[in-house]
């Protein structure tokens, strides 16, 4: 079955910096909506031009001018991102336009996000993807202490294909609703950045986990456990608790706030005991503490959940009096 391309709308809605940033290709701003650096094509022969490649992030092209790497594209001079992934990926216009769509999943949202930049307008709701991913086992989920029962449960998995996420471990990520919204990819051989997200894609718009924490939340009030990370989420809800939620992060948009004040009566902050952790912690807690019953889990100085045992997590949990292990 032939898959559906709209080239037009993928030229469109992505943004060249973007792509080339997935690609982790280096570039310097030079002014005038211009980028520049180091030629990252599979053409480029010549060691001598450095900063011959050049990008237009208005325009979303692309051009190197570097008159070997040119002949060796027939001639021509640049391009847009189809012909850029194209080359980057040594594959058709069609298969390009295909990994772009799928890494990229919806055009739309970026576009969206393009056009609400700049405004104080809420973002536009993220949108369901269309497709999802192969994800295998791999060792490095259980380097991280995670089970292949945890795994299976979260869809977690090592990604083989083509696109930005490969020879990642893929998270799905999903709205209150349960639909997959989009994938983070996290490095497992040590490259920056560790977790990649689809451009366009923003963290402040969904709470990673919430649809199943709330699952068996038959009515309120009931509590959760707010960690910062995947693999913190994942262990949390491997030591038993399985009302836990990430934020992805230290930060706790309006958006996130409101979708869990209107789920839970009561949560316990669980974040990483470093200094940007106990920061958060105690903002968070300032913040949500007339609305919620709220706890604060005593994670030891300098560790974060992901790196406890369940025994730990459970003890540091009984201890913060979230009574609400399921
Ligand atoms: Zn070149």
């Amino acid at each position: 079955m032939s898959q559906w391309v709209d080239y037009r709308a993928l030229k469109q809605s992505i943004g060249i910096a973007q792509v080339l940033s997935s690609y982790h290709v280096p570039l310097q701003p030079v002014g005038g909506n211009q980028l520049r650096g180091r030629c990252p094509l599979p053409t480029h022969g010549s060691e001598r031009s450095r900063e011959s490649f050049s990008v237009h992030t208005a325009k979303n092209v692309w051009a190197c001018h570097s008159a070997s790497c040119c002949d060796a594209r027939q001639g021509r001079v640049g391009g847009n991102i189809l012909d850029l992934v194209a080359l980057l990926e040594r594959c058709s216009i069609r298969e390009a336009a295909l990994r772009l769509q799928e890494g990229w999943s919806t055009g739309s949202r970026v576009c969206e996000q393009l056009a609400s930049r700049g405004s104080s307008s809420s973002p536009a709701p993220l949108q369901p993807l269309s497709f999802s991913l192969p994800l295998s086992w791999h060792p490095y989920l259980a380097q991280r202490g995670i089970d292949s029962s945890t795994a299976a449960q979260f869809e977690v998995g090592y990604y083989a294909g083509p696109g930005f996420l490969r020879g990642r471990i893929a998270f799905p990520i999903h709205d209150s609703e349960g639909r997959l919204v989009a994938y983070a990819g996290r490095s497992i051989d040590g490259s920056e950045p560790r977790y990649l997200f689809p451009p366009g894609f923003r963290k402040s718009q969904v709470v990673f986990n919430l649809h199943r924490a709330c699952r068996e939340v038959a009515a309120r009030p009931a509590g959760c456990v707010i960690v910062e990370g995947f693999f913190d989420c994942l262990r949390v809800h491997q030591a038993g608790y399985s009302k836990v939620i990430a934020l992805m992060g230290v930060n706790l948009s309006e958006l996130q706030e409101n979708l869990l004040l209107a789920r839970f009566r009561e949560v316990v902050l669980m974040l990483d005991a470093d200094e940007a952790g106990r920061r958060a912690t105690q903002q968070l807690a300032a913040r949500l503490r007339e609305s919620v019953s709220l706890h604060i889990a005593e994670v030891p100085s300098g560790r974060q959940p992901d790196q406890l045992s369940s025994e730990e997590i459970e003890l540091i949990l009984l201890q913060s009096e979230g009574a609400f292990r399921t």
